[in-house]
Parts: C-alpha cells; structure tokens; sequence
C-alpha cells in the first residue's frame, strides 16, 4: 500500500514538476515577446442593435510564437499578470491600438472607437495613464477613439482608489466599460458610483438566454437597470440569430460575438468597417 502511495505521490510530483517547467519555459519566452514582436492585435466589431452598423471594436491581443504557434490569452494573461509582465505588455497593447487608429486614421479611413483590456496590476501600480495620454498626444488623437474595459472585480479590490484612478480616465476624456459584469457579487447600483458608461453582460448569462428562463430575466434586469442608470448596454459572446433577437427585443444597445464577427486581423477589420458591413 505504502508503495503504491509513493508511486502515485512520484506521480504527482514528476507531473507537477513538468507542469512547472512549462510554466518557465512560458515566463521565459513570454519576457522575449514584447521585444521579439510576437505580439499582435485583433479586433472584434462591437454592433449597434438599432443602426446594424458597426460602432466599436475590442481590441483582444494575439501571441504567435514561431515554436509553439498561437497562444490563447487565457494561456499568458493570467501569468502574465503573476509575473508582472503583464505592465510592459499593457504598454505595448495601448501604443499599438494607439498608432493602429493613427495609421487608419492618416490613411483616410473611417474609424470607429477601440476599447482596450485593463488588467488588474496595470490599473494598481502601473502608470497606465500617463502611458495612454502620451501615447494619444504621440499620435494627435482624440481620447474619444480610446475607450477601457475594467471587470467588476477589479473595480471591487479597491472600491475607492478605483474610482479615483477612474475619475482621472474620465477627465482624459476616455469612456469606461463595466466588462464581464454578473461573474462578481456586486450590484449594478452601487456600481453606478463609478463613472462607466457601458456595462458588459458576460457571455455566461447570454449562451443559454433563449432556452433558461434565469439567464434571461438576468440579462432583461441588466438592460433595465442599465438603462435607468443611463449606461449603455453591450451583450458579449453572441453566437445566434436567436440570441441577437432576444437581445434586441430587450433593448440591448450593442452586441459582440461570433454571430457578427470573430476577432479579426486589423486589415480585415478595417474593411468591414470601410464596407459599411451590417448586421
Ligand atoms: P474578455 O475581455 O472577456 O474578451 C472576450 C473574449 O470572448 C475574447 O477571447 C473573444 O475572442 C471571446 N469571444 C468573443 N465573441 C465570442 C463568441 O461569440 N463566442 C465565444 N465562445 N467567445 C467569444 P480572447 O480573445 O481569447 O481573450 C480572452 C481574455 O483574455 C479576454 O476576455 C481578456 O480578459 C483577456 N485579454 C485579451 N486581450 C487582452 C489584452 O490586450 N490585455 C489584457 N489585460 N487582457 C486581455
Ligand atoms: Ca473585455
Ligand atoms: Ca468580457
Ligand atoms: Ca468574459
């Protein structure tokens, strides 16, 4: 019996060992990718319910690594935000969505406003504001083009620096978006002391809202609420027909998901954007 816990103790072990070696291995070539330009930036169209038109994108970052081929965000972003790195990389993200909108922009392209992701260190100890400021000045663009998305746990980790931190975006002139709101425990009440101007549902309640009956009285009370509060309403991970009717009979404001577009290459988002595509 001892033998056989110790086999599987050894087991366990060897397992946990490689899985910590990946995960150097990972840190390791994470450190070279800012430098190496592994990084790229995609872009998910946000769509206006009413209009059909595209309003908005998400900007969602890419790791294509020569070895290991393209790499999930949900693989690096979390180590990335254990190791720190995640600073040097959210300063990489906002110059590049920065001179992408230039670029679109210098060509006499149409452009619409990008919403980039804040994680959670980046908004504590880096100084992602002055980063954003500079880089809008760098380029001669106006904040209104440069939206963030904060999640409602980042925003609970420290209610009161977070709303002063959030004050200052919105003196920049940036508009805020509540994102993946319903996953925390929060309420959408009390999250009105914060200046948002957008609430995110997560994709958790919209996957299932035509056939659970819970899914969708929460996301019709989210809407609602939103509304009353006057914040704009974005439902993310729309995949159906179905759901985006259901939305838009809710009176969702915009929608974002594989029913309308996949993340994109930023060319090919900018063609969808000059081609006026619709909904
Ligand atoms: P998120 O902010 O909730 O982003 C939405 C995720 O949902 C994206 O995954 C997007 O590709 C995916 N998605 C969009 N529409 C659909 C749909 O209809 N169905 C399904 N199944 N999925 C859909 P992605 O790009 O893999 O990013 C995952 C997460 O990684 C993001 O979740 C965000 O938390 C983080 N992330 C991505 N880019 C960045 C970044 O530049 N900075 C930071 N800090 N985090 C990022
Ligand atoms: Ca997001
Ligand atoms: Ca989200
Ligand atoms: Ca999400």
């Amino acid at each position: 019996q001892t033998k056989a816990v110790l086999a599987r103790f050894q087991y366990y072990s060897q397992e946990l060992n490689t899985r910590l070696a990946e995960k150097v291995d990972l840190e390791r070539l994470l450190k070279e990718a800012v430098d190496a330009g592994q990084f790229a930036m995609h872009y998910q169209p946000k769509v206006d319910l009413c209009t059909g038109q595209i309003a908005g994108a998400e900007a969602l970052i890419r790791w294509q690594h020569p070895q290991l081929g393209m790499v999930a965000p949900d693989r690096f972003i979390p180590l990335a935000e254990e190791t720190g790195l995640i600073v040097p990389i959210g300063d990489w993200v906002i110059r590049a969505v920065c001179a992408q909108l230039a670029r679109w922009r210098d060509d006499g392209q149409r452009i619409v406003p990008v919403a980039l992701n804040l994680s959670a260190l980046q908004f504590r100890e880096g100084n992602v504001l002055q980063t954003i400021a500079a880089s809008l000045k760098e380029h001669g663009l106006d904040p209104r083009w440069l939206e963030v998305e904060l999640t409602e746990t980042l925003v609970m980790y420290d209610p009161q620096a977070a709303q002063q931190t959030m004050r200052n975006f919105g003196d920049l002139g940036l508009r805020i978006s509540l994102d993946d709101f319903g996953t925390g425990y929060s309420s959408l009440a009390y999250l009105k002391r914060f200046p948002f101007q957008y609430v995110k549902i997560d994709r958790a309640f919209v996957t299932d809202i035509t056939q659970n009956p819970d899914d969708a009285a929460i996301a019709t009370a989210i809407i609602a609420m939103a509304h009353s509060l006057r914040m704009g309403v974005i439902a993310e991970g729309v995949e159906t027909e179905a759901q985006m009717q259901f939305l838009r009979s809710r009176r969702c404001d915009y929608l974002q998901g594989f029913y309308f577009s996949r993340p994109v290459p930023a060319a090919e988002f900018n063609a969808m954007v000059q081609e006026g595509r619709q909904l």
